[in-house]
């Protein structure tokens, strides 16, 4: 059988990896094959609360959020198909103590381009009537914010991706990187090696097993974080905002089907977690725990009946920003993980500007330097093989 061979290698058929093959596909004249495991997004993709916003608060995530959201709004125009967009507007609280970080906050994003506001408690019961608002010192508004169908949108991008040539191996496994003469030289997988010039991972909270062994950690902590389904009441059926509550530590959104949808703003699970065998159901005392939190916000939500929940695993980086960009000391290998729950909403710029690095060395959709592996500190030497 003759060996296989690619221009680029990207291993995760999650939003990000098949967003990167589709901006491979589109821009360059290169052949790509995209090595899954799995299916396609049957990673943490399909477990996403998928809530896309600009409201990043480190200026590179910021501009990766806004080059996506324009994305994610223009879908039929670029990729073809649906994404599944539905605009909410996102809504983010702050009490007394943390008003100063959102004003700042909202006047970095308003320099950056965005469309997001400050509100008082005032406009903001106008805005959203059935929000309680007597807690909140300041409110930050973000009307273009809206929700994806996360496996919806991964798929019609593959689908995009494979018309333009891309090969997808999913039920494939990559056992491990190759690396020749220092650099990279392709990928060793169940099926038989594949040779390629570049190695992009896309392998979310998996991508440690592979750099690992390259003495190449990125130090990523996987951590569970749930998500409860609530029927909403008559009061709310028409809907209401997306919320990031800084006050009561609960993000939430409206979600298909007249249901609400909410989670913790951040997992309260220390321990970590393994992403092939973890309880991917909800943890006793977490429903009652989340509905409180929602019902503090929209009150019509005390009794919501609960009607579904799953847990998915966070790829949690040590300093809680995305990594993004080369892998130190081996040419030809790339990297985008460590978004936490914060990844679906960057994915089209992260897969353009992984496109590029690709090929060209370096990002230009967003100057993507500082979220390099470098800063993490944690690269010794790789041996050479
Ligand atoms: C509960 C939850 C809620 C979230 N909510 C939001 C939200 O509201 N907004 C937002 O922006 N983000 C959110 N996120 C984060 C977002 O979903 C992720 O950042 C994003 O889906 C990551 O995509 P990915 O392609 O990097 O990873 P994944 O979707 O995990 O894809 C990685 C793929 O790599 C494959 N793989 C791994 N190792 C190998 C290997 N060795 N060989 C072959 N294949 C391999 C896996 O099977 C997997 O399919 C949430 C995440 C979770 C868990």
């Amino acid at each position: 059988m003759s060996r296989l061979i690619a221009d680029v290698i990207v291993i995760g058929a999650g939003i990000i990896g098949c967003s990167t093959a589709f901006h491979l596909a589109r821009q360059k004249n290169v052949r790509v094959i995209v090595v899954e495991k799995g299916a396609l997004a049957s990673g943490m993709t399909k477990r996403s609360g998928a809530l896309i916003r600009a409201h990043y608060p480190h200026p590179v995530e910021a501009r990766l959020a806004l080059a996506s959201v324009n994305f994610f709004r223009a879908w039929k125009e670029i990729v073809g198909g649906t994404c599944g967009w539905t605009p909410t507007g996102l809504v983010i609280t702050a009490g007394e103590n943390d008003a100063a970080e959102l004003r700042a906050q909202v006047a970095q994003l308003q320099t950056l381009g965005a469309d997001t506001r400050l509100l008082t408690p005032a406009d903001l019961s106008e805005l959203e009537p059935a929000a309680r608002v007597d807690d909140l010192a300041l409110a930050a508004y973000e009307p273009a914010a809206g929700f994806v169908d996360p496996a919806l949108a991964t798929q019609t991008l593959a689908a995009r991706a494979k018309d333009l040539g891309v090969a997808f191996r999913t039920g494939t496994l990559v056992k491990n990187i190759r690396v020749q003469h220092n650099r990279v030289a392709g990928v060793e997988t169940n099926a038989g090696p594949i040779d390629a010039l570049a190695v992009v991972i896309t392998a979310g909270p998996w991508s440690d097993r592979l750099l690992k062994p390259l003495h190449a950690p990125l130090g990523l902590r996987a951590q569970r974080a749930e998500l409860a389904f609530f029927d909403r009441p008559a009061a709310l059926k028409a809907g209401h905002c997306a919320f990031e509550d800084w006050t009561t530590g609960a993000r939430f959104r409206p979600h298909t089907f007249g249901l609400t949808m909410g989670g913790l703003n951040a997992p309260d699970h220390e321990s970590e977690t393994n992403p092939d065998a973890f309880d991917e159901g909800i943890a006793p005392g977490f429903i009652a725990a989340v509905q409180a939190r929602l019902a503090a916000r929209l009150p019509a939500l005390a009794h919501a009946r609960y009607v579904r929940g799953h847990a998915g695993v966070y790829d949690q980086s040590a300093d809680g920003h995305a990594i993004l960009g080369h892998v130190p000391q081996i040419p030809g290998l790339y990297v985008a993980a460590g978004f936490s729950g914060a990844g679906l909403a960057l994915a089209p710029a992260v897969g353009a500007c992984l496109s590029e690095l690709a090929t060209e060395g370096e990002a230009s959709t967003v100057d993507v330097r500082a979220l390099g592996m470098d800063r993490l500190a944690m690269i010794a030497v790789p041996s050479a093989k």
